[in-house]
């Protein structure tokens, strides 16, 4: 089963990725975890990468793009994967097609998870980020089990600079001019499912299970 997590920042792509991997035992690719980690071990990757997410900018294709189709090539891969947050654009998309294509493969479903831009900038100002091990939390609907503290390292949670009120508005701006246009693409191809992802996380969660089945 291949698929991929569509939608604004902080509609829950991430938590509904976890989720879906938790139950179908499939790998959860995120290219924004991927780039984070190489920012935590200060990699050439992480340092590239940095500049423009700090800007809630995209980081560019020729960076992106192979880092994705190496990581579905790989072993743990051939049952399936969920991919959140690639592709981003439509030339990612492209090049995705044309890695899959080689292979004979094609995916199965786009999960698009809805929600409006009043509702993702007040989701984003409440998101809290481990800063070591990467896990993420909500100060309303996802609350670590101690205020401020990761549930998995103990290590203290912060707001994530690039989910800062100006920068949210910038990703929105971004998201709507270079992604949204995915939904298109994706809903052409027959493969498309829209989630209304105002409805709560269960039962969001509960929705895709519908959809995947
Ligand atoms: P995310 O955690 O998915 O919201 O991603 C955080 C940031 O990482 C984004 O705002 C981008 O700067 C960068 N990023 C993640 N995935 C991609 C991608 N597929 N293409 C370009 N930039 C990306």
């Amino acid at each position: 089963m291949k698929i991929i997590m569509l939608g604004a920042p902080g509609a829950g792509k991430g938590t509904q990725a976890e989720r879906i991997t938790a139950k179908y035992n499939i790998p959860h690719i995120s290219t924004g975890d991927i780039f984070r980690a190489n920012i935590r071990d200060n990699t050439p990757l992480g340092k590239k990468a940095k500049s423009y997410m700090d800007k809630g900018e995209l980081v560019p294709d020729e960076l992106t793009c192979d880092l994705v189709t190496d990581r579905i090539s790989k072993d743990d891969c051939k049952d399936g994967y969920i991919l959140d947050g690639f592709p981003r654009t439509i030339a990612q998309a492209e090049a995705l097609d044309k890695a899959l294509e080689k292979r004979g493969e094609s995916i199965d479903f786009a999960i698009d998870i809805e929600v409006p831009d009043e509702e993702i900038v007040h989701r984003m100002q409440g998101r809290r980020f481990c800063p070591k091990c990467g896990a993420t939390y909500h100060i309303e609907s996802l609350k670590p089990k101690v205020e401020g503290i990761c549930d998995k390292c103990g290590t203290e949670l912060i707001l994530r600079d690039d989910d800062k009120p100006e920068t949210v508005k910038h990703r929105l701006s971004v998201y709507h001019e270079q992604t949204q246009p995915l939904v298109d693409y994706f809903e052409k191809k027959g493969v498309l499912k829209k989630i209304n992802g105002t409805i709560g996380l269960e039962n969001v969660t509960a929705e895709i299970s519908k959809v995947l089945g």
